[in-house]
This record gives structure tokens, C-alpha cells and sequence, in this order.
């Protein structure tokens, strides 16, 4: 006999892939028409008329004209695409160093942004009103964006989250305990929030606006003030245990060595980190190539010491892993020596993990707030 509810809960789920489906396809191809949409995933074209119009009806999808070629009936095919103008949110990014709070449309479009240094003295709670004051600064100035148009808050953390919960469990350099961040900004804003890791975040975007949208599988690294990392296969972020894997930062690296923010001893951050490497020559995070450039002696060979040593963790991690691509990415890895000379360290080890397999990431422009944008696209309305 069949079971009607479990019938059911599948069918909801299909539905759920189907839709997901024709928005990541649209998302990777652009306007498209429904008979494209019906080809390119296998889905009957009265499905697709189904899903489209429902997405349509929610404000997602648009129709924005034809295209030059007909159908058979000698009739234009009418495009659709995502309505990335119609919604906005604001993108909230929080790091050990730089907060950023920005407001952006769907298609990563920054409108208005503010940089603010992270400041963990005065508590979790108060940091976050602070932040909060700031959302309503941005309300107020964007006049032109109707209020109802901006729809939630995405916020991006570094560390452990609790995506369900809507909890930082352990961002790492910026609060040691758990915080409601959520609920927080839902009271002091009144909009609905979500939070996400920012590096999973920033996997998101790659895989909607950057890289991903040509490669399924990649491991993606980020530089500065850490170091995170996140495992993408098959255009979807792998969760490890606690929802997060790839801790690439926490990979031990020496014996005995100092005690890292994670509690261990001898993590790769206690070597590479910006907080780090400022005892081998303090330098700003932005000028990190000219530090490098400009070091000699002791101070040359303790900052090869470092980019060995990540060179090193990259190749041991590209060993487990075997990703297609390796994405570099964060304010360290900006200057294009630096990754050279990381990538020449990896070469050293092995051959095959050359340029051709170690990329910059497209997206550094807007990396300091794309990736809670992209989390809400790919998990909220997606
Ligand atoms: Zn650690």
C-alpha cells in the first residue's frame, strides 16, 4: 500500500528540485525561453509553463521580450528572466578586522555600503545594535528604493554557525560564545534574518555569479584576516559536521605550537594569519605584496617560511580532495605576487597544481559582501 503522506513529502520535494533546477539554470545562462528551460533539463514543457508562472506570480521571474529566432509556428519565443531589480537586502558580512554592511540588489549590485572595523570589546549584543543603526542609516539615504522592495538581512560570519537556529556558534577572532545574531537584528530592524558562514557564503556567490557557473566542483580558500575554506561538489556547498568542513585554517601544522583561537595548538592560522604575521613586520592588509616585496634578510625568509607552509596545506588538501579547480580568494591573496609565489611553493611539492589549476576568484571586487547575498539567492529563493 502506498503511503499517501510519504507520497506527498516526495512530491513536495521534486517540485522543490524542479524549481531550483530552472532557476540555476536560468541563473547560469541568462534570459532564456521556456522551450530552452523544457530542453536543457529534461522537464516537460507543461511543467515549466507551471513553474515559470508561479515564479512569476512570487515577482522572481520576468518576461523581458523575445528573441530574434521563431518556433515552428513561426511565433517569437518570449525570454524570461530572474527579476534581480525588483528586490533588495542587505548584505552584512562580519570578519575579525572589517564588518561591512551593504545594500544590494539580487544580482549583487551594491547600492550603498559601509565599512566599519569589528569591534569585539564591546560585546556581541551592543556590536550588533551598532550594526542595526547602521541598516537604518542605509534605509534612510536610499529614498529612491521603496521600503517594501528591501526585503531581509543576510549576514555572513566567519566560524561555526547554526544556520537553523539562526546562531554564530563560534565565530572565530570576533566572539568566543554563541550569539543570537539573528533574533538580534530581527528586533532591533524588524527585518527577517538569516546568517550564513561567510566563506560557504562566498562559495555561493562563485558558484551564481563566478567561477561555478562553469565548474561543478572546486575547493575555494580565502586569505585575510584567516583562513577559511570551503569544498564545493557538484555546484553545492559540502556541510561537513556542525555544517562545516574544511576547515582549512585548523589544519595542524606545528607541534606544540601556539594555542590558536580554535583552542588546538599549532593550527596554520598561528602561522599565516594577519594577526599572525604582523610579529614578522607589522604591515596593513591591503599592502601585504609590498611588505613581501620589500622584506629581506630574517624577514624574507620567515615570510617564504608562511607561503610555503600554505603552499604546502593547499597541496596536502588538493591531495584529499582532488578538486577540478582551486579558488583563491581574500585581501591576502590580492596581490598577484603573492599568489605567485604561493603558487610556485605548490609547484615545488607538485607539478600539476600550477596556474592552470590554482585561480583568483573573479568576484574580489565585491568580495566583502557578495557572499550573503548569494546565500540568500541559493538558499531562500532558489
Ligand atoms: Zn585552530
Amino acid at each position: 500500500m502506498r503511503n499517501t503522506k510519504h507520497t506527498g513529502m516526495n512530491m513536495s520535494l521534486i517540485k522543490k528540485q524542479n524549481r531550483s533546477s530552472i532557476l540555476n539554470y536560468i541563473c547560469e545562462v541568462g534570459p532564456v525561453s521556456r522551450k530552452d528551460i523544457s530542453d536543457a533539463t529534461g522537464l516537460t514543457p507543461a511543467s515549466v509553463t507551471q513553474i515559470t508562472n508561479q515564479l512569476m506570480d512570487e515577482g522572481i521571474l520576468e518576461e523581458i521580450g523575445t528573441n530574434s529566432e521563431s518556433n515552428k509556428a513561426g511565433r517569437k519565443k518570449v525570454l524570461c528572466d530572474i527579476k534581480y531589480d525588483s528586490e533588495y537586502l542587505f548584505a552584512i558580512n562580519i570578519e575579525a578586522e572589517i564588518t561591512t554592511i551593504a545594500l544590494s540588489d539580487l544580482k549583487g549590485n551594491c547600492i550603498e555600503k559601509i565599512n566599519i572595523q569589528t569591534d569585539n570589546r564591546i560585546g556581541a549584543e551592543d556590536f550588533l545594535k551598532k550594526i542595526a543603526v547602521l541598516v537604518d542609516k542605509i534605509r534612510e539615504s536610499q529614498k529612491k528604493i521603496k521600503r517594501c522592495n528591501i526585503k531581509v538581512i543576510s549576514v555572513g560570519i566567519c566560524g561555526l554557525v547554526d544556520r537553523e537556529e539562526g546562531i554564530s556558534v563560534h565565530a572565530y577572532g570576533v566572539w568566543d560564545d554563541p550569539v543570537n545574531v539573528c533574533e538580534i537584528l530581527e528586533n532591533e530592524t524588524g527585518y527577517k534574518t538569516y546568517i550564513d558562514n561567510n566563506v560557504d557564503a562566498f562559495a555561493k556567490a562563485e558558484i551564481l555569479y563566478g567561477m561555478g557557473r562553469k565548474r561543478d566542483d572546486f575547493l575555494l580558500i580565502k586569505w585575510g584576516p584567516g583562513v577559511g575554506a570551503t569544498i564545493v561538489i557538484g555546484r553545492e556547498v559540502y556541510a561537513g559536521r556542525h555544517g562545516k568542513s574544511a576547515e582549512l585554517g585548523h589544519f595542524i601544522v606545528e607541534q606544540n605550537g601556539k594555542v590558536c583561537s580554535c583552542g588546538r595548538r599549532g593550527c596554520l592560522e598561528t602561522k599565516v594569519s594577519y594577526h599572525a604575521m604582523q610579529e614578522i613586520k607589522p604591515f596593513q592588509v591591503g599592502a601585504f605584496g609590498d611588505c613581501v616585496r620589500n622584506a629581506s634578510g630574517r624577514e624574507k625568509e620567515l615570510f617564504d617560511e608562511v607561503l610555503d607552509l600554505f603552499a604546502r596545506t593547499i597541496v596536502n588538501s588538493a591531495t584529499i580532495l582532488a578538486p577540478e579547480k582551486i579558488v583563491l580568494s581574500g585581501k591576502l591573496f590580492s596581490d598577484s605576487d603573492i599568489r605567485k609565489k604561493v603558487i610556485d611553493f605548490c609547484m615545488s611539492y607538485d607539478k600539476k597544481i600550477d596556474v592552470n589549476r590554482v585561480l583568483y576568484t573573479s568576484l574580489s571586487e565585491m568580495e566583502d559582501y557578495i557572499g550573503p547575498v548569494a546565500s540568500y539567492v541559493s538558499e531562500v529563493i532558489f
